[in-house]
């Protein structure tokens, strides 16, 4: 099994109806983030904090405390984040379906580094995003989970080598990967040229990346386990996905 799958199958049922929650209407709106914790092998959210439309900021001590205070957390059994894409101006953007460069260059910076920086060799990361569907001659959207895992440093290295030929990985810094936001407010190409959506397709393509739907009334949650195919990315003039292959497993709770 992929290890993106994996890491998916973690999440107790509980905590998907919490992530489910947590979309049902906010993700309207406002962003959200919860630490993903594990308890006994399975995976836990705590209390999830909340943003603006595009942006989230959190303390990560004082955020513990509040998840360890209400729901007994604590830091050594927390693992990863979990955040969730609203809709802008109740439209959906496909770049908005992926992780930003915001939300990778810490991490990949980190990974990469890990064998001279002491920092975490592996990191797995989760964002939920509405996807529009069409059912039964209807526009439905539904959430779906990205599943994201950056397995160790040679991987990821790789994995940009592949999807991004003209950047040198290592050469990559916070400053240079980051994409910009510009005087109009429209998001610009980071200085290094680094297309963090063909990386992410490169991952899923070697099996670390996945998505997952979750959906369905109360007390049942449809899944699919998806994974990516020849997808492809385009930058600047929005974003096709193609060959996107999706299962569904519905799974139902007496
Ligand atoms: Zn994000």
């Amino acid at each position: 099994m992929d290890d993106w799958l994996q890491e998916w199958n973690k999440f107790d049922e509980s905590a998907i109806d919490e992530i489910k929650s947590h979309n049902d209407d906010t993700h309207l709106e406002r962003e959200w983030m919860s630490y993903v914790y594990e308890k006994n092998g399975k995976y836990f959210i705590g209390r999830a904090s909340k943003g603006e439309e595009s942006k989230i900021e959190i303390v990560p001590a004082e955020k513990t405390a509040v998840d360890t205070m209400t729901k007994g957390f604590t830091k050594k059994d927390r693992r990863w984040t979990i955040h969730g894409h609203p809709l802008k101006d109740g439209k959906i953007y496909n770049g908005r379906q992926y992780f930003s460069s915001t939300d990778l260059i810490d991490e990949f910076i980190e990974v990469r580094d890990s064998g001279k920086g002491g920092g975490r060799s592996r990191i797995v990361q989760f964002v939920v995003y509405p996807h529009e569907q069409n059912e039964n001659g209807k526009r439905v959207i539904h959430n779906r989970v990205r599943v994201l895992v950056f397995p160790d440093a040679q991987t990821i290295v790789q994995a940009m080598k592949r999807s991004n030929p003209h950047v040198d990985p290592n050469r990559i810094t916070k400053e240079t990967g980051q994409n910009k936001v510009g005087s109009d407010g429209n998001t610009q190409m980071n200085d290094m040229n680094v297309d963090w959506f063909k990386f992410q397709e490169e991952l899923g393509r070697t099996g670390h990346m996945g998505i997952v739907d979750i959906e369905g009334a109360v007390g049942e949650h449809m899944r699919s386990e998806t994974h990516a195919k020849s997808s492809f990315a385009q930058y600047g003039l929005g974003i096709a996905v193609l060959g996107i292959i999706v299962y569904f497993v519905q799974k139902k709770r007496s």
